[in-house]
């Protein structure tokens, strides 16, 4: 039976950050190492942000972060009364951009070689490495009771893959090992005060990736490789460059043994400064790690992608795999979460729209993820069927169409469509059926244009490339659809 009293539940690790001391820089590739109060920050306005946000640590928000209107006014997600607050509930198209992320980033991982696994919600406070390992995680759980025992529900896929590869035999000739789970959900119970929308959840998913290499030098391999992937990922979900800024945490002692090695990071791969807080000791199981963080609209920071080196969890799982000679060896384990929280990534989509709405642009999503990717809208009943028969034909090409057959006007079709943020709107009356072509409304571009359906659909289609796709799954037909707002 497992009792476990609340001084036991506070982490080591959160207390010990408590008391490790940080030294911050920028790593600037072409001045170097500059102490961060020293540093020009005239060229990198949001850098700054990010630095102050970091040093100061306020975590809380002083008005509602603007994504949480945005997440309800598009119908996405929404706050679920019936829960524990930081529980979230996802509305259809929610649901579809959650997905659409989620199989874009378990393709990725595929694709840079992880085997993909699954393991459980709840573990033992009894099992010896996990009551360790609980010490040395900074983050908060919940808890739940099976008869007499209490089980806390997973913060990280970790525990699960390290006990899964603990049985696992493993030989030098599968290194580097990558294991990947795409959690759903993890949990951490964090402090009420701190939630916020979707940045800040109690449950959310973690796409989580460990990565099982031979010794530290083939572990800094691979860091910088992830380094690289995680850039990609970002990038090709639309979070530019340009749009967050790298944090590069690791101890003294690493650095001084491995200064070149972060240079080439900053220099060869990110290509701008970046964030460095230097630790006087390690204070949880990893050194170095980096995390890519989205500056929100309120001047708030939310990690994304990041990797660790993890120095501790080999030893205290048991992992172990035999070498060349025959001899059983432990591991250094890379912790990767090649995007971060999906929740946290469609938070930061929605944060950066409203940014760029805020300075004159216009508020769109990425196109792979748009919800609705063209709307159709018959001039008057006449014109359904040929609306019909262009959304079916679009929707075979795997694009996602729908009809406004609603009787609204015309205006208030084409405005509500524009609050929507679809990318495409297509009117249809006599005219365009005579023609055979659709009076087009681009997003972001004045005026209209006129396009046939297949002009449209391989305009999409080259925009949209190898992302993945998916359907609608509400109906086609708008006034059959129920209404999801609160
Ligand atoms: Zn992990």
């Amino acid at each position: 039976m497992a009792s476990v009293n609340n001084e036991q539940k506070e982490s080591e690790s959160l207390k010990e950050e408590d008391k490790v001391i940080s030294t911050w820089y920028i790593l600037d590739p072409k001045e170097g190492l500059v102490e961060a109060d020293k540093y020009d920050f005239k060229d990198h306005q949001n850098l700054k942000k990010f630095a102050d946000y970091e040093i100061k640590k306020v975590r809380s928000y002083a008005g509602e972060p603007p994504h949480i209107k945005l997440m309800q006014k598009l119908e996405l997600v929404d706050y679920e009364p019936g829960s524990d607050p930081g529980n979230m509930r996802f509305y259809p198209n929610g649901r579809l951009i959650k997905g659409l992320l989620e199989r874009y980033v378990s393709n990725k991982t595929a694709e840079y070689g992880a085997i993909e696994v699954e393991t459980p919600l709840m573990y033992s406070y009894e099992h010896p490495a996990l009551k360790d390992y609980l010490n040395r995680f900074p983050a908060r759980h919940y808890i739940v009771k099976s008869d007499e025992n209490e089980y806390f529900l997973r913060f990280a896929a970790c525990f699960g893959q390290f006990l899964m590869m603990h049985d696992a035999v493993i030989s030098y000739k599968n290194l580097p090992l990558k294991v990947y789970e795409l959690a759903r959900y993890a949990f951490r119970r964090e402090k009420s005060g701190e939630l916020a929308g979707i940045k800040r959840l109690r449950a959310f998913t973690m796409p989580d990736m460990h990565t099982l290499c031979g010794d530290f030098t083939l572990a800094k391999e691979e860091f910088g490789k992830q380094f690289g992937f995680c850039q990609n990922v970002l990038s090709e979900i639309g979070i530019l460059e340009e749009q967050y800024e790298a944090a590069i945490r690791f101890t003294q002692d690493f650095w001084k043994e491995n200064r070149e090695f972060v240079e080439s990071l900053v220099k060869d791969k990110l290509k701008k400064p970046a964030l460095i807080e230097m630790w006087n000791f390690r204070y949880a199981y990893f050194d170095p790690k980096f995390e890519f963080n989205v500056i929100d609209a309120s001047g708030k920071a939310g990690a994304l992608s990041t990797v660790q080196i993890d120095h501790e969890n080999s030893e205290r799982y048991g992992l172990k795999y035999v070498d060349n000679e025959g001899n059983s060896k432990g591991f250094k384990i890379l912790h990767c979460s090649p995007s971060g929280a999906i929740e946290r990534v469609i938070h930061a989509l929605l944060e950066l729209a409203y940014i760029k709405q805020e300075n004159g642009g216009i508020a769109a999503l990425p196109l792979w993820l748009t919800p609705t990717q063209v709307r159709l809208v018959p001039i008057s009943d006449r014109h359904l069927e040929k609306c019909v028969e262009v959304a079916n034909k679009l929707v075979a090409a795997g694009i996602r169409a729908d009809i406004d057959d609603t009787g609204n006007t015309m205006g208030k079709k084409i405005s509500n469509a524009e609050q929507e943020w679809i990318p495409y709107i297509c009117v249809i009356g006599d005219k365009e059926m005579q023609a055979n072509k659709l009076s087009v409304r681009e997003r972001g571009i004045e005026g209209q244009s006129n396009m046939s359906g297949d002009e449209i659909e391989k305009k999409i289609n080259d925009q949209i490339g190898n992302m993945p796709r998916g359907r609608l799954t509400l109906s086609m037909l708008l006034s059959k659809r129920p209404i999801f707002k609160g």
